[in-house]
């Protein structure tokens, strides 16, 4: 979906941003108004939070904004609108770039509204990959819609593969930090906290990836997210242990050379070549000095300590519903863990029980997805107990 010629960037590009208040949302912020001559944020859609989504609207004179889910109580700004409709509408308007950063399948619908406009779509939301990779990739082709990658792996990986044929790859490998809990004995997870879960080594990220980190679902993720966006097979994406996230990803090519990206863990690059669609701004993030520098040490993946690896891979094999469910439980697991509703080590055995149970179907429709993911998280919901799951 992602290996087109670099788009020549007009003078300002109009910018659509979904999700405007989270952890990418503010950094694409960042981003925008240090290139004001570059860029122009005209559309803006928060989640909940009415006054991080005012100050926006306040700082970039945005044409229009949007809430998803306020309080009834809240004071919307003027002409902002309210509701999921109200989204979609703000992603479908003229803009030349619509970056998705909202967090979980909550995107799934706005993205598919920019993907239907036929716009460049910057995307940070894996699990929309996760659960409707083919039918976005089928709606991306009848419109001409481009995604690029804003996830830190995809982005490395699209930047190694510019330019190069997809049938001269050998392996794509996407790096994984391993979290917080690489080197802790296995017998100690039974007793680990939300607060140990939510602090990352090298990553300052939201809590639902933080703690997807930690138990590498997030690696899982970004397995089915490379399959869907560079149309690659799956025994040809691996993972390797990076404990320092220096190299963001590699691909192996079949002459035995070997390319990778490289730079200081900072999402502001990643998110600004994404918005440039591909030309590179200057000074984006800060410089990395290899000689002397930091320790480039990879490992495998031990599918015991992180069995969500195996279990993501699994489901994006399997197909069909699979990766929908996965992502569904995962995402009603982590808020149910973070709730405190079970140990860290019962979190994926919770997610792998709801893909075993995945109704089969090759070809699934956006119907059907909704009705698999809304039938993974009753079932994880229940699992768990009432009353706990439901934030
Ligand atoms: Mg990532």
């Amino acid at each position: 979906m992602t290996n087109g010629p670099v788009i020549q960037m007009p003078q300002r590009r109009r910018v659509v941003l979904l999700g405007a208040t989270g952890s990418i949302g503010r950094q694409a912020c960042d981003v925008i108004a240090r290139f004001p001559q570059h860029f122009q944020l005209v559309g803006a859609v928060a989640g909940t939070d009415v006054e991080a989504l005012r100050d926006v609207v306040e700082r970039f004179h945005v044409e229009r904004s949007a809430v998803v889910n306020p309080s009834d109580a809240a004071v919307l700004p003027s002409g902002c609108g309210r509701g999921l409709e109200a989204a979609c509408e703000i992603a479908a308007m003229d803009a030349d770039v619509v970056c998705v950063a909202i967090t979980g399948a909550a995107a799934l619908r706005p993205t598919l509204s920019a993907v239907d406009a036929g716009s460049v779509v910057a995307t940070a939301t894996k699990e929309v990959l996760v659960m409707a990779g083919e039918l976005v990739r089928q709606r991306a082709q009848a419109s001409g819609a481009r995604i690029i990658p804003i996830d830190s792996e995809h982005s490395a990986l699209w930047q190694c593969l510019r330019g190069e044929e997809m049938s001269s790859v050998r392996r794509v490998v996407l790096t994984a930090s391993g979290g917080p809990f690489l080197t802790l004995p296995l017998t100690e997870f039974a007793g680990i906290t939300t607060a140990q879960a939510l602090a990352h080594p090298t990553w300052n990220m939201g809590k639902k990836i933080t703690i997807d980190s930690a138990t590498m679902m997030n690696k899982g993720l970004e397995i089915i997210e490379a399959h869907f966006l560079f149309d690659i097979d799956y025994p040809r994406i691996e993972v390797a242990i990076h404990p320092k996230s220096i190299v963001h990803s590699y691909v192996e090519f079949c002459d035995g050379a070997i390319v990778a990206q490289l730079g200081v863990p900072d999402m502001r690059v990643p998110i600004a070549l994404a918005l440039a669609g591909g030309e590179r701004l200057a000074d984006v993030g800060p410089p990395l000095e290899l000689r002397g520098g930091p320790d480039l040490q990879f490992m495998a993946v031990d599918g015991q300590r992180f069995p969500a690896v195996g279990l993501a891979r699994s489901a994006g094999e399997r197909g069909g519903l699979h990766p929908a469910v996965l992502n569904a439980a995962n995402e009603v697991a982590v808020e149910s863990f973070l709730a405190g509703a079970f140990r860290f080590d019962e979190l994926i055995p919770i997610v792998a029980e709801a893909v075993e149970q995945t109704p089969a179907t090759q070809r699934a429709s956006l119907d059907d997805i909704l009705a698999a993911d809304a039938w993974a998280r009753q079932l994880v919901r229940a699992h768990v107990g009432h009353g706990v799951a439901t934030a």
